[in-house]
């Protein structure tokens, strides 16, 4: 294997230790830690699991953090009702509502509700169009992360051909917009792009943000490139992302493995949020 592996669980880590300090700075200035409030709707395992280890988290950097759990049959107006409880209440710093929403409640309308200076995750319009425009605002988390990544790893983007395959509103989209705001050439593929693997060798640098099992192999990568593996999939040999990891890694100059890349940056991104948002508000 000639590529360098991106350790995310380190640079995580160091995230985290970073934010631990500023937080506790900031409940000595104002004599409160932030504060994250969860919902959940329904009962996905997944999502539990996710939300757990966002709480421990919290606890580990010195916030604090509350949860609601709701039962699945939650309307969507009991649902909007609490967002909006929780945008109005001044102890409250961020709010996410874990996705995904049971069939009979709108995504789309409940992100949209989120207070925007409250959006931890990113992804309510009105943070989502300030990101499109260049402006400062909460970024979301795994996109935030991958730029982190990239930072700490001190990889050029300035001028650099970045292809990000993946259009989502969650990863590929901001990925795209933070890379063009760092100045890279930045092409996005998706679904219906013709020749996948000839637009990805492009890359000096590539993110992959698909969710399909090492889609792109070594025939995607430039000698040299970059990989950034968003992808988490679950297959009969564990966690693998969307690119094969070891075809890739005889090619690239440096790689994100999964899991321990890309993933162990989201929670670090969610904290650091928390904090700009708390932060923001006083
Ligand atoms: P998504 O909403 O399903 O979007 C997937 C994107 O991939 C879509 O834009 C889709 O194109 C594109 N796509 C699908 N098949 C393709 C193909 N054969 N060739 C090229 N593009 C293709 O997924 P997401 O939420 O962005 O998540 C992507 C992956 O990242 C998933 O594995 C997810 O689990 C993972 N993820 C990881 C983290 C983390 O913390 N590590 C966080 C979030 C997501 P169309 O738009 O044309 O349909």
């Amino acid at each position: 294997m000639a590529a360098r592996v991106i350790d995310g669980k380190a640079v995580a880590a160091s995230v985290r230790e970073r934010v631990a300090v500023e937080a506790a700075a900031f409940e000595v200035d104002h004599g409160r830690a932030p504060l994250l409030v969860t919902v959940i709707v329904g009962d996905d395992p997944a999502s539990e699991v996710y939300v757990r280890n966002k709480h421990r988290a919290c606890e580990e950097a010195g916030m604090r953090s509350a949860h609601h759990g709701l039962p699945a049959e939650t309307s969507e107006s009991e649902l909007l009702e609490l967002v909006a409880e929780l945008g109005a209440d001044n102890d409250v710093d961020g709010i996410l509502v874990q996705l995904p929403v049971p069939d009979h409640i709108d995504p789309d309308r409940v992100v949209a509700a989120i207070d925007p200076a409250k959006d931890v995750d990113g992804l309510t319009p009105v943070n989502a169009g300030l990101l499109a425009h260049g402006m400062p605002g909460l970024v979301p988390c795994t996109p935030a992360g991958v730029m982190e990544l990239l930072r700490h790893e001190e990889v050029e983007l300035e001028g650099a051909e970045a292809v990000v395959v993946g259009r989502s509103k969650l990863v590929g989209v901001p990925v795209s917009r933070l890379l063009l705001a760092a100045n890279a050439t930045v092409t996005v593929c998706h679904s219906r792009t013709r020749d996948l693997s000839a637009t990805c060798r492009r890359a000096d640098l590539l993110v992959a943000a698909v969710g399909s099992p090492r889609l792109l192999g070594a025939d995607a990568v430039k000698p040299g490139a970059v990989v950034i593996d968003v992808g988490v999939n679950r297959t009969d040999d564990g966690l693998v992302g969307d690119v094969d990891f070891e075809a890739a890694a005889e090619v690239a100059a440096a790689i994100t493995p999964v899991p321990g890349g890309v993933g162990p940056m989201t929670i670090a991104m969610l904290l650091v949020n928390t904090l700009a948002a708390a932060r923001a508000r006083v």
